[in-house]
This record gives C-alpha cells, structure tokens and sequence, in this order.
C-alpha cells in the first residue's frame, strides 16, 4: 500500500477533516488496497455504530413530473419521451401501507418538482401516513422549497429530507444544470432544513460530467463542514435522452472508496447504498454495504409506474412489487452477514 494515502486514510480517521490536498492525492492514487483499508475502518467503525443492521426505507415515487431541467436526469421537463404520471393521495398512503406490512417504520416519499403538489396538499399526506402509522418516520425527497413550506412540512410531522447537493462547486453545478437553477438556492434550502430541525440529506453523483478529483474534494469538505444526517451518494449513470447520453458513467470503486470516506469522516451518518450502485454492479449494494453503508432504499412504488421514474437508464428493480424487493433484499443481506432492522433507524449522535 502507498504509505503516504495510507497515513491520509489514517489522519481523516483520527481528524475527521483533511486538507484539500489530501484529498485530491487521495482521488488520484488510489488503488484496491487503499480501498480496501478504508472500507476495514470503515465498516469497523458502522459495526460500532449500528451493529450488523441494516435500516430499510421504502421510497414512494409519487410523480415525474418536474419543472427543473438538470442535463442529468431522465426526467427533465426537456425529455419528450417520458411518460409522465402522477400518484393519487390515495394511491401514496396504499404504497405505505403495503410497505408498512412488510416491515418498513420509514417511507420516503420522491419527487421530480411537481407544482401540483402544493406544500399543503403535500401537509395533508404527511398528516394522513403519520396518522395511519404513528411509529414510521416520513423523508421528505421534493427538491427545493421556499423555507416558509419546508417549516409547514416539518409542522406537519416530516421527519427527514433528502437534498443532494450534487456538487459543491459552484463553476461545476453550473455545468450540470440550466441557467435558471442556482446553486446558492440549493445550499440555502440545505441550510434551512438543518435549522427547521429535519434530519438532513446531502450527496453527490460520483464521476457526473465535468467531475475532476478537485471537484469531488470539495464535495468532501463540504460535508465535513456541513455534517449531514444522511449522504446519498451513487455513480453517475447516462440516461439515453438526456444531453449527457453520450458521458460514461462514473467509477464503480471510486463510489465505494468515497462511501467509506464519508463514514470514516462522519462515524454516525446513515449512509445509503443506492440504487445506482445496484445498477452498475449486481452485487453493488451488497459492496455498499461492506463499504461502510447502513441503510437500503428499495421501491414501494406501484410496478406499473416504476419503469416511467427512470432517472438513469437500466435502473433495477422496475419490474418487481413491494415485498419481492423486501425480501430479495433480506436474503441478500444475509448472504454478507447482515440482517434488516424493522425500526425508524433515526440518526444516533453517540
Ligand atoms: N427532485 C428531487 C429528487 C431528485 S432525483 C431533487 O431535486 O432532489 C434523486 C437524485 O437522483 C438526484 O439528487 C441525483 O443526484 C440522482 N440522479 C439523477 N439523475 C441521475 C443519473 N443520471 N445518474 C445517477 N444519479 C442520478
């Protein structure tokens, strides 16, 4: 192993911080041996943390509708080829309450940003899904909201939100998305949502267009200073009528050195394996896991939709119902040595 990225691996575990360099040495050299000594700490230290449980949360694609255009993403208001639909209220809570049966305690309810679901339409669901089941948790995935509708939510009873920053450069975010969208907006509402007192979600797509190791440096440190509840991170995936069609999908085992990076550096954050991780590789998200990740987000959505919220292309999952995912997800767990935690699994500061 190269001593020097071993020390760095070293210092961010005792430091919890490097310097900018340090990471860009880190993102330049590395190789399966570094990615491997840090996945040991950092499952050591998920271990300590979590034990050998993994939290379930069952996302409810509700609609793919969005006014935003990010170059990214397969449904951009710019893509003509989407189908587009949308979930009844109705429909939302009998996703929750299928999920509910077969043993979620969080429901994270996503969205492209959709202007039909007002902040009070989108209140009433809340109330409804809490009242319903008063011991499950409610993630918020709407994209960004004025800080007067993220308080009603959180009044409502909203526990959590996702918001990935997808870059913390502002040159950058400026690459990824239409003149009309502003990174400082994202930060703002990021900014908010950790003051309402939502359990908050940062992250990044790994190797999107115009990523450099100077880029994913500064992701680093932004959510070392930020120190997010949550990180939602996966590799960049093209989706074929988007503008980045052509744009090779990020690193598989960069995703997961930066996976146990972001648990060396915040020892308690509930960090996800995504579903682009199980995209790239069939086994991905097993390898999330054994990379320091604690958490999995299958689909509650209606299979007749799923295949219609397709970010990426080839994304998993989009034939199969509820409890099929749930328990294709156990066995696969169990197959490394872990077990699914039927609780809320909150953020923990101890
Ligand atoms: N509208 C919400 C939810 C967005 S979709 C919002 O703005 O937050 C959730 C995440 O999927 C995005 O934050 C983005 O990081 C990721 N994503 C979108 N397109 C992707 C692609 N082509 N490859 C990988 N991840 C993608």
């Amino acid at each position: 192993m190269d001593i020097e990225l071993k020390e760095l691996i070293d210092r961010l575990n005792a430091e919890k911080c490097l310097p900018h360099e340090g990471w860009v040495r880190l993102f330049d050299g590395f190789t399966d041996e570094e990615r491997e000594y840090s996945a040991s700490i950092a499952r050591r230290i998920a271990d300590e943390k979590y034990g050998k449980n993994i939290y379930i949360r069952g996302i409810v694609e509700f609609s793919n509708y969005c006014k935003n255009d990010c170059f990214y993403c397969g449904i951009r208001c710019s893509n003509k080829n989407a189908q587009r639909y949308r979930l009844t209220d109705e429909e939302i809570l009998q996703c929750c309450d299928e999920g509910y049966e077969t043993g979620f305690r969080t429901f994270v309810l996503q969205s492209g940003e959709d202007p039909k679901y007002s902040a009070e339409r989108m209140c009433n669901i809340v109330r409804a899904i809490k009242t319903a089941h008063p011991d499950c948790a409610v993630t918020l995935s709407l994209g960004e909201l004025e800080r007067g509708d993220l308080a009603e939510l959180r009044a409502a009873g909203a526990d959590r939100y996702l918001l990935r920053h997808e870059t913390a450069t502002k040159n950058h975010y400026e690459q990824l998305h239409p003149s009309f969208m502003s990174f400082e907006h994202r930060m703002k509402c990021l900014q908010d949502l950790k003051e309402l007192g939502y359990q908050t979600g940062a992250g990044m797509m790994i190797g999107a267009p115009f990523a450099s190791s100077d880029t994913l440096a500064a992701d680093m440190e932004f959510l070392g200073r930020f120190k997010p509840q949550m990180v939602g991170t996966g590799p960049f995936l093209p989706h074929k009528d988007t503008p980045f069609r052509v744009c090779p999908k990020g690193s598989y085992e960069l995703t997961l050195f930066v996976l146990s990076l972001v648990r060396i550096m915040l020892p308690n954050v509930l960090l996800p394996a995504t579903t682009a991780l199980g995209t790239i590789r069939p086994n991905g998200r097993e390898q999330g896991v054994l990379h320091g990740a604690n958490v999995i987000m299958p689909n509650l959505s209606p299979t007749a939709v799923r295949k219609k919220y397709m970010l990426y292309d080839n994304k998993i999952c989009t034939e199969d119902s509820t409890s099929e995912c749930r328990f294709c997800l156990q066995r696969r767990m169990e197959s490394i040595g872990y077990n699914i935690e039927i609780s809320r699994g909150d953020f923990c500061n101890d």
